[in-house]
């Protein structure tokens, strides 16, 4: 009996601890900054209202892990040149409208802090639109006044590839001899600029590390990083180094870490390959039907599943990607962006958007305080928010 009561304490601590954490994360804002379902959506055309069986995401699961706020990326790839690409943003948007349509009460589009507080106060589900990837604006700062009257909220200045105007991280890695320019040019800086004034974040995830250094001496609001991950784990060159994170909290502003496994884990992008490899006849067809190979990837992962859960890194090194940061900067300036439906891979028991309490959990395990799980949860997003729309 001796023997037993501290087990039984144990477990008891433990049983505690867990409700607690999942009394916390009910009452939090649960913000999440980067979501891929919509470009996917216009290929597959499930209908995210109903509980799917493939994906991440879907109103139904994201009310069971309380998720209160979606950013819901527009993207589309570099190869959609001028003339194509601001049109399929647009497409996008229009398919996430439409969404709220069908959702009529249930969901709605916030563009400011006061509309998002006011969606949560009436539980209604709040989607806020990213544009991931500078290209989508074809040089043309009309263009972004038009996605900023649909409702943009940040603009990713660059996805892998480059625009005019502003250097991406894949570039300035693996092109850096042959750039015409490094960095934000002039019309970047206006763009920069253009953006602060419509109260649209500016984001730095997928830019070069000059664009980044550029954009912090050019924005006169804090800046995002929309779905991030800590370089001191991974030299991947999508992570920020510490430098980065220390300059981006001198700005004020906010990290959001990516859940994708390839950038959490420095051992993941090997494995993974070899993976594909295995499987390059099977994923040539999925690509074939898919038009794309992240859904392709996404979908022989699945297919084989047994398989590939064995390439995924363990929930805890995401929390210690979390953790790091909020250690090295501050738990103000840290947040989250699954990248969900946008990755092939997560870590072990982060699934999905009901798995968020996971999070909360180990956070309340490693004696974060009620407050700073909020901030980490949303609370952060929304002062970046705030200090950007005014309001
Ligand atoms: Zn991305």
């Amino acid at each position: 009996m001796k023997k037993l009561l501290p087990v039984v304490l144990l477990m008891l601590t433990i049983k505690v601890s867990a409700q607690n954490a999942q009394a916390i994360h009910q009452k939090a804002i649960l913000v999440d900054t980067h979501n891929d379902v919509i470009s996917n959506e216009l290929i597959t055309k499930v209908d995210l209202s109903k509980r799917q069986t493939t994906g991440n995401f879907d109103l139904v699961r994201a009310k069971e892990g309380g998720l209160d706020v979606q950013l819901f990326s527009i993207w589309c790839g570099g190869d959609y040149g001028n003339g194509r690409a601001f049109k399929f943003a647009n497409r996008e948007i229009d398919s996430l409208y439409a969404l709220i349509k069908r959702n009529p009460g249930k969901m709605v589009m916030v563009r400011n802090a006061a509309e998002l507080q006011s969606a949560v106060a009436k539980k209604q589900f709040a989607a806020m639109i990213g544009v991931e990837g500078g290209h989508m604006i074809e040089d043309r700062l009309d263009y972004i006044d038009a996605l900023a009257k649909r409702g943009m909220s940040y603009l990713t200045l660059t996805w892998n590839n480059s625009t005019s105007w502003a250097t991406s991280a894949y570039d300035e890695r693996y092109h850096r001899d042959s750039l015409k320019h490094l960095g934000l040019t002039d019309f970047g800086k206006q763009i920069v600029h253009h953006l602060n004034d419509l109260g649209v974040m500016v984001d730095v995830s997928h830019v070069g590390e000059q664009t980044f250094y550029d954009v912090l001496a050019t924005t006169n609001k804090p800046v995002i990083a929309s779905h991030s991950c800590a370089y001191v784990f991974n030299p991947h060159q999508r992570n920020l180094k510490d430098a980065q994170l220390k300059a981006l909290a001198k700005n004020g502003g906010v990290v959001f870490v990516n859940f994708y496994s390839g950038f959490l884990d420095s051992t993941y992008g090997k494995k993974e390959a070899r993976f594909l490899k295995q499987h390059r006849p099977e994923l040539d067809s999925l690509i074939k039907i898919y038009h794309d190979f992240d859904l392709a990837s996404i979908r022989l992962n699945a297919i084989h599943k047994s398989e590939s859960d064995q390439l995924r890194p363990p929930l805890s090194l995401l929390i210690k990607h979390i953790d790091y940061i909020a250690k090295l900067i501050g738990v103000d300036h840290v947040g989250i962006g699954s990248d969900f439906d946008g990755a092939e891979s997560y870590p072990l028991g982060m699934d999905d958007v009901t798995d968020y309490p996971k999070i909360t959990e180990e956070l309340v395990k490693l004696h974060y305080s009620e407050a700073d799980i909020d901030k980490i949860l949303g609370g952060n997003f929304i002062r970046v928010l705030k200090a950007n729309t005014g309001k």
